[in-house]
């Protein structure tokens, strides 16, 4: 199957209608402009792997930014145009966005004063890319619709799980390549190839990766933590020699366990729905953090320039996890109200680091239950219903409605008879203290 000459079939099978019809409409505009377009990279790879693939990067023999305006009207979609490379983005308005890029014709004078020769700019276009697998282009035009191109032996090497570099100094070019390919590696379960491998080896021991600004690192860092099983690529960043460099201070040995274990976890996390904004990456990132003292954390956080919101949300998730853990690990002692008053100010991202820390069902069904009243449980009643009792309204409010909230989470406080009842004790109360004072 990885030796297709042409991918017409293998697409209509594969990729949601709309997203065919896009490639459709793309090949009817190039025919218009006269102009050659291919799709390329992520998208080829993955129809060849029969894995789902939503990005879309095309290539234009010709002019990328008028191809990309001409698709931008047909589905009036916004076109953001990039004047300096030649390139657009078309962003549709169900939020799917296409990448248009321009390959220029170059024009290389030979030295022994032959004429120019014109090398074909979709073959350039591919040449600069990472790994074989990802330099393979499927042309849109009407009268060869799914050809691949294939200059480099990438359907090959999908074959054989091999990810390979395109020339021996990739990765002296461009470092970040060195985690691009162990994702790759661990995603798609292949091998770097071992000439690769060798290369990779080199580039570390020539430390290549530290003449790349820490922002280009963080953004492949970050693409490994995001993927399903990020433990397998960090595990891989260590044997190479790059654990030292990417986290200085963390102990990869404290924390390999705890890298595995977390999948599971957030995929528990994920069946409760209770955690819908929860960022993977940094439930990763604490995970790796966990054994760390706040300063090692810190330092990571600046390397990587986290900011100050993420930084702030590490230092609380690490500060206060263990705790936590603790106190759902000896659920009987403990109130729910009490328990939610720990995690409230923590990020949720912490959640998937706490669950692996629980051994038994009670445990681990408590922090369902305190999540869920996190997010749901609120008092029916509000400050108008306590302004509706006679009391004047006043930061006391806000207590009196924790105050519910806490009894109704301690099961105190059933019904929204109960809860105005339970309010209006609690300001009476309070007036009477502020009265006595
Ligand atoms: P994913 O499924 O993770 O999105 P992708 O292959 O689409 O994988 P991107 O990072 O979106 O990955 O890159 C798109 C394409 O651009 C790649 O397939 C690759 O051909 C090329 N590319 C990206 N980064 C580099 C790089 N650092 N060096 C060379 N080529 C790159």
């Amino acid at each position: 199957k990885y030796h297709y000459k042409n991918i017409r079939e293998l697409i209509y099978r594969s990729l949601p209608e709309a997203y065919i019809t896009i490639l459709e409409q793309v090949g009817t505009i190039a025919n218009e402009l006269g102009c050659r377009v291919f799709a390329a990279g992520g998208i080829v790879r993955d129809l060849l792997l029969g894995v789902e693939s939503l990005d879309l990067d095309l290539v234009v023999e010709g002019d990328g930014v008028e191809m990309a305006r001409a698709l931008g009207r047909r589905y009036d979609a916004r076109v953001r145009v990039h004047p300096k490379f030649r390139t657009a983005t078309v962003l549709f308005p169900d939020g799917r966005q296409v990448d248009v890029a321009t390959a220029r014709v170059e024009f290389y004078q030979h030295p022994a004063a032959m004429p120019q020769i014109e090398t074909s700019s979709l073959h350039q276009d591919l040449y600069r890319r990472d790994f074989t697998i990802n330099a393979m282009a499927v042309s849109l035009n009407q009268n060869d619709f799914g050809d691949i191109i294939d200059y480099f032996g990438g359907r090959e090497d999908l074959e054989r799980g091999l990810v390979r570099v395109l020339h021996n100094l990739s990765f002296v070019e461009d470092p970040t390549r060195l985690l691009r390919g162990v994702r790759f590696e661990k995603r798609y379960a292949m091998n770097l190839e071992p000439q690769t491998f060798a290369l990779a080896k080199e580039a570390v021991r020539s430390k290549m990766l530290e003449r790349v600004a820490m922002e280009r690192v963080w953004e492949e860092l970050k693409h490994i933590l995001s993927e399903p099983r990020p433990g397998l690529a960090l595990y891989r960043l260590q044997e190479i020699g790059l654990w030292d460099y990417l986290f200085p201070g963390v102990d990869y040995k404290q924390v390999r366990q705890v890298l595995d274990e977390l999948p599971r976890s957030l995929r528990v996390i994920h069946t409760w729905d209770l955690a819908e904004q929860l960022e993977p990456w940094l439930a990763y990132l604490l995970a790796l953090l966990s054994r760390s003292d706040a300063d090692t954390a810190g330092a990571i956080c600046r390397r990587y320039h986290l900011g100050q919101r993420w930084t702030d949300r590490v230092h609380a998730g690490l500060s206060g996890w263990q705790d936590v853990a603790d106190s759902l690990q000896r659920a009987q002692q403990i109130q729910m109200s009490d328990l939610a008053r720990r995690l409230m100010p923590l990020p949720e991202e912490v959640c998937p680091l706490i669950l692996t820390r629980l051994t038994g069902n009670a445990a681990r069904a408590q922090l369902r239950q305190v999540l869920s009243a996190i997010n749901y449980d609120q008092p029916s009643i509000t400050g108008k219903d306590l302004s509706g009792m006679g009391f004047t309204p006043g930061p006391a409010f806000k207590l009196a409605l924790d105050a519910v909230w806490q009894a109704r989470l301690d099961g105190l406080v059933r019904t929204r008879q109960e809860e105005l009842s339970y309010a209006r004790e609690y300001l009476a109360a309070y007036e009477g203290v502020i009265n006595s004072v």
